[in-house]
């Protein structure tokens, strides 16, 4: 099923991300996580695409894990990095096999050996594969604090068009821990005609080291009262005030009327079952 459907029929939709293992065959670790995740019957799983274009063997794995072991509805991330026609004909051949429906068009993150040949752009995926394989459903992502290249959010949101004017069907958002970051972000896209459905990333932090790495890699800013948090935490408690900073933050959103939340899992079982059972009232 096209994962379309779920924003028509459901009010709040709940998703999650797990990653593919760095070696090809070692599916042990993101299966276990995925038996928690089952559990707690998220309306669709994603799977990424392993950083600089590598790994996209073990993401299509992942992802026919995910329909087939375990019938849930699954989105394979692929990106522009590193991507040629061949290799992405190749891709898409293994999607129409494996029964994999929706896609996740992505630029890619930029590494030291990222080089670029057919494709530049999210967008230039999607007019790829829109133009070839109509029926694959796709999504894309987008950033509440601006994408970190774009020299404004307004300019990023006219990009963020162009994608959508490719055949991206749905967004889902770059994590962010400023709810009214998000709501800001969503009155733009409102102003600006865009009424493709959001879900709103949420990366529960359950450790400092995390939440360091996570601003040099993707910007993400850190409001004071999350800044407090981190600074008085001792490690185990840090993981009990993160779940608990991530939870109220779906609450808000959620009385907000936001159409759906994707959990950053980080493949971690117990972060993913927590949350998911809190937030269940919501679902309902
Ligand atoms: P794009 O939409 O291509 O935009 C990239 C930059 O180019 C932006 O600054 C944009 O404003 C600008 N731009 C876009 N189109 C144009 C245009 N036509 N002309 C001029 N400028 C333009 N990375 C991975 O490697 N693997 C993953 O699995 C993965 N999963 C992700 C999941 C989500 C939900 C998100 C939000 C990000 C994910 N990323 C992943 C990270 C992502 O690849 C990076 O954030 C990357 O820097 C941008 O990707 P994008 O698809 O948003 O890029």
């Amino acid at each position: 099923m096209g994962i379309e459907r779920l924003f028509k029929e459901k009010e709040f939709v709940m998703s999650a991300e797990v990653f593919p293992p760095k070696k090809n065959g070692e599916l042990e670790g993101v299966i276990r996580a995925l038996k928690g995740i089952k559990s707690v019957s998220p309306d669709f799983v994603s799977v990424t695409y392993g950083a600089s274009g590598t790994g996209g063997d073990k993401t299509n794995d992942v992802a026919s894990v995910i329909i087939d072991a375990f019938d849930m509805e699954a989105v394979a991330h692929i990106t522009a990095v590193n991507m040629t026609v061949e290799k992405l004909e190749e891709t898409l051949q293994v999607f129409l096999k494996k029964n994999v429906q929706n896609i996740m068009v992505l630029r890619g993150d930029i590494v030291e050996d990222s080089k670029f040949f057919d494709f530049h752009y999210a967008s230039d995926l999607a007019t790829y594969i829109k133009s070839r394989y109509p029926k694959f459903t796709l999504l894309g992502g987008c950033y509440p604090d601006g994408h970190y290249q774009a020299p404004s959010i307004e300019q990023d949101i006219e990009n963020l068009k162009i994608k959508l004017d490719a055949g991206v069907e749905h967004l889902i958002t770059q994590l962010f821990f400023d709810n009214d970051t998000f709501y800001r972000f969503m009155d733009m896209l409102a102003a600006r005609g865009i009424n493709t459905p959001v879900s709103a990333g949420i990366m529960p932090v359950t450790n400092v080291k995390q939440i360091n790495r996570l601003v040099s890699m993707c910007g993400a800013q850190i409001p004071k009262r999350l800044a407090n948090i981190v600074a008085n935490q001792t490690s185990d408690d840090m993981y009990r005030a993160g779940l608990d900073y991530a939870i109220e933050q779906i609450s808000d959103l959620h009385a907000h009327g936001v159409s759906g939340v994707h959990v950053y899992t980080m493949n971690k079982t117990n972060v993913a079952v927590e949350i998911f059972e809190t937030c269940a009232p919501f679902r309902k």
